[in-house]
């Protein structure tokens, strides 16, 4: 289903048919603010991860037990080859244009950006700007 002019529930956050009307509630809340940042850079936008259910939260590399995922109130964003210079705009972006409980921006260990989380503003979770890196271990190294 389009939810925005770029972006659809199923090719961009997944949902099946069968998804509870929240969640497609929560998606197209997401959709909409990341079809500014398309319309700002005039670049196709991937989501990564959408909605994840409290127990494949769990299993994953990386991610906080109670994250804004398990609750639909986060993605996980990236561009085309993971472009840095693009990738750091995009964060600059957010900062500066966007309401959000959560901004995080992830890195790899050899200094390359993943991706960046965006969360819709959420109880106790408000403008929560941070840098991380991916560590090998699977845990997240908070950067200043
Ligand atoms: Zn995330």
């Amino acid at each position: 289903m389009e939810l925005t002019k770029n972006f659809d529930s199923v090719i961009d956050f997944k949902l099946g048919a069968d998804a509870p009307q929240w969640l497609f509630d929560m998606a197209y809340l997401h959709a909409v603010r990341l079809q500014r940042i398309r319309d700002h850079f005039k670049v196709p936008i991937k989501v990564t991860s959408f909605y994840r259910s409290p127990e494949y939260n769990q299993g994953i590399k990386y991610a906080a037990k109670r994250s804004l995922h398990t609750r639909g109130l986060a993605v996980d964003i990236t561009v085309k080859d993971k472009d840095r210079d693009l990738l750091l705009f995009i964060f600059d972006y957010c900062k500066k244009s966007l309401d959000y409980g959560e901004l995080f921006i992830y890195e790899l260990p050899d200094g390359t950006l993943d991706s960046i989380h965006i969360s819709l503003p959420a109880l106790n979770n408000y403008k929560e700007t941070l840098r991380y890196i991916k560590g090998a271990d699977g845990k997240l190294i908070r950067k200043p």
